[in-house]
């Protein structure tokens, strides 16, 4: 399964509070939608930069995978999402051509999407996201 496009870049922020006003700044977009997903244990904060994303990420829990990812390597780059026809499929994809998997099924995730991960450890120490309406 080809992704179409990359759906977004998963960043991790200490403080959305203080990093918004800064990629506000940077990049002269507005954040164009915050929420929780609970689930992830993180608030999510969006701008759209023509078909990509930019997702920042803040911990609301230190023990959740925002909160160990700030801890060990802090702030930055925490994923790439490629946006698919079928997170699901492309998860089966992946998992049939012998790559480790984070989720086996796709799962919600933030704007209704349903995502999933591929393990860093079997994907060169990036993680990586697909993502399907
Ligand atoms: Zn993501």
């Amino acid at each position: 399964m080809k992704p179409t496009h990359i759906e977004h870049l998963g960043i991790a922020v200490k403080s959305l509070e203080e990093s918004i006003p800064y990629y506000e700044s940077l990049l002269g977009i507005k954040c164009y939608s915050v929420e929780e997903v609970k689930d992830q244990r993180v608030k999510t904060a969006f701008f759209l930069v023509g078909a990509t994303k930019i997702e920042l990420l803040e911990s609301t829990d230190p023990e959740g995978p925002i909160g160990k990812f700030l801890e060990k390597k802090g702030e930055g780059i925490h994923h790439i999402a490629f946006a698919v026809d079928s997170a699901t499929e492309a998860l089966a994809e992946a998992e049939a051509s012998g790559l480790m998997l984070i989720d086996k099924v796709a799962r919600k995730g933030a704007e209704g999407m349903n995502i999933g991960f591929l393990h860093p450890k079997s994907t060169h120490g990036v993680l990586i996201e697909f993502c399907s309406k």
